[in-house]
């Protein structure tokens, strides 16, 4: 607009001086070699003014042309977007309703129509896995790890998704390593690479990808296992013993925390401390690993004797297990009436278990030996004993799977810091890689 007012001016301006031109006689002469011209300057000027119309025209057609053409090409690509946004949603309600061969068809015309963007590329890597094509989508989410930011993770997701679907467990964890240095909180991330330094023995690693604890949570729980396997290989024995007492400290309820403490103190040559650690384990965690480490005294130490300590130790504590040992306690030391006294005790604690029958057998069997009366109370007390419930024993929360001892790691499941006293399995499986995306 502002160009045409412009040449409308420059159109009045050269009509007037050529009107000026015009009422004065004069003429323009254009000489050229033997040619020459001879024009009066009014129609030089006329002929001049009509040129500069012509350009001005010849300008304005060709502004016009090139926004004709730009507006179509807008117009075209506006609607290619519109069409491939529409293939997306379409390739990701395939992937939602479980038909990968649609959802792949769909994904590739959105990819055909957007480019290669994170979006289409992660709907393309997704279809092809849904479709079965694990070759095209590795390409596609390998070419996705390519990009910056968080769309890299998106696509060292992919990659660690297709890694644990073909049991590559090791290409996994190097994808969820690329993929946290993008995004260091990824929950999927820290939990691969936290499975594979636990696969690799590596716990100084998994530990430092272990969220902070609160005490006595189950991630406390997770962490004391680990500080508790890094001592086992810790050559520096106050180095590792600083690890037991850090992780009896995390997780107060964990036995085999407080009977590492107390085997290295005693080992240490640190007695006292030692009978002071054990009575703190066994007040917070009482279990049969630490009332077995009672009955453990020094090795001069007389039956009797023994049995003193063991009984002194359970009525500062209490419980089941604690009375249990003062029973087989008293019983080694043939004082049957103290170890009957014990026995009860556990049984008013609530010890139910074969373990009550047999060591009540036992005590009738050296109580009235030989006799007819130690013979059939011992073989009631079988009898119950054979038809009694089992003890209790670790089970993996993870797995469900029964151990018969502690470990830092669970060896049918593989989870850390998995394995609880008498507890069932945990109700609500733990989802290993949760969806992004609905379908996907
Ligand atoms: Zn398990």
């Amino acid at each position: 607009m502002r160009r045409a007012l412009f040449i409308l001016i420059a159109l009045g301006l050269v009509a007037a001086g050529t009107l000026w031109v015009a009422a004065r006689p004069a003429s323009l002469t254009v000489a050229a070699g033997d040619l020459v011209i001879e024009s009066p300057l009014w129609l030089a000027a006329l002929a001049f003014a009509v040129s500069l119309f012509m350009v001005g025209l010849i300008v304005r057609l060709y502004a016009e042309i090139r926004s004709q053409l730009a507006r179509r090409r807008l117009k075209r690509a506006l609607r290619r977007r519109d069409e491939g946004e529409e293939a997306m949603v379409s390739a990701f309600a395939a992937l939602a309703a479980g038909d990968g061969m649609a959802a792949l068809k769909h994904g590739e015309k959105a990819r055909r129509l957007l480019g290669d963007t994170p979006l289409t590329l992660m709907l393309a890597g997704y279809a092809a896995r849904a479709a079965g094509r694990v070759q095209a989508a590795e390409t596609t989410f390998r070419l996705l790890a390519e990009q910056k930011g968080a769309a890299a993770a998106l696509g060292q997701r992919g990659i660690a998704q297709l890694a644990v679907e073909r049991g590559n467990h090791a290409v996994a964890a190097d994808a969820a390593r690329a993929a946290l240095v993008y995004q260091p909180n990824a929950a999927w991330a820290k939990s691969f690479a936290f499975e594979d330094s636990v696969r690799r023995r590596d716990w100084q690693a998994a530990l430092a990808l272990l969220p902070p604890a609160e005490s006595g949570s189950d991630e406390a729980i997770r962490r004391a296992a680990l500080l508790l396997a890094a001592a086992k290989e810790e050559t520096e024995p106050r180095a590792a013993l600083r690890l037991e007492q850090q992780a009896a400290a995390l997780a107060p309820a964990l036995a085999p925390a407080h009977a590492a403490v107390v085997r290295r103190l005693r080992a240490q040559g640190h007695v006292r401390a030692a009978e002071r650690a054990l009575k703190e384990g066994l007040a917070k965690a009482p279990h049969p690993m630490l009332a077995a480490l009672a009955l453990e005294g020094p090795a001069n130490e007389s039956k009797a004797g023994r049995a003193k300590r063991v009984a002194t130790l359970a009525s500062d504590v209490g419980g089941a297990e604690m009375a249990l040992a003062a029973a087989q306690a008293a019983l080694e030391a043939e004082d049957w009436a103290e170890a009957r006294r014990w026995a009860e005790r556990a049984r008013a604690a609530g010890v139910m278990d074969r373990r009550l029958h047999a060591l009540l057998a036992k005590i009738a069997e050296g109580e009235f030996a030989g006799s007819e009366r130690a013979h059939a109370e011992a073989e009631a007390h079988w009898r119950d004993a054979a038809s009694a419930p089992e003890p209790p024993e670790w089970t993996c929360r993870n797995c469900g799977a029964s151990h018969g001892e502690w470990s830092h790691v669970c060896s049918s499941c593989g989870a850390a810091g998995s394995l609880r006293w008498g507890e069932a399995r945990a109700t609500a499986p733990q989802l290993l890689l949760p969806a992004p995306l609905p379908g996907l």
